[in-house]
């Protein structure tokens, strides 16, 4: 989503243009996907000194319920945000915790129906695929050379 976008959602809601909301869509925008909320505290600090993690938490939180981030649920370690909104699916590695976009097209209704049956009311699913990158499955490479967190 443009900052233009994000100005016409914000508006449309009826909620305020602020600095803060525009600063960290850019930074969650520019670290690319699955960033944590400190890697955003951290990229927007210098331009909002006065930001702090809850400032973060809240814009992000605030980004979830307009559609324009997603909570990635790919389990363990600290949460991770998608600046992409269109539900996908993700791959996580469990040696370095790398979290990747899996673009294929899975027909989730069977889990939906079943979750239906357990008396659920679902509004999503998405598939997350364990096991080790190819990164961590060369030697030269391993978990120790790029330890991202
Ligand atoms: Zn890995
Ligand atoms: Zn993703």
């Amino acid at each position: 989503m443009t900052e233009q976008e994000l100005k016409e959602t914000l508006r449309d809601r009826g909620l305020r243009v602020t600095p803060q909301r525009i600063v960290i869509h850019r930074a969650l925008a520019h670290l690319g996907r699955h960033a944590t909320a400190e890697e955003v505290l951290e990229r927007v600090e210098q331009q909002l000194p006065n930001a702090s993690l809850p400032t973060v938490y809240a814009a992000l939180e605030l980004f979830e319920d307009l559609g324009i981030a997603r909570r990635v649920a790919a389990g363990g370690g600290a949460t991770l945000w998608d600046p992409r909104s269109r539900p996908h699916h993700h791959l996580v590695c469990s040696s370095c915790g790398r979290v990747e976009d899996l673009d294929v097209e899975v027909d989730m209704e069977g889990a939906l129906r079943a979750a239906r049956r357990h008396g659920f009311s679902p509004d999503g699913s998405e598939l997350v695929v364990t096991g080790v990158c190819e990164r961590c499955q060369t030697p030269s490479h391993g978990p120790d050379a790029h330890q991202s967190r």
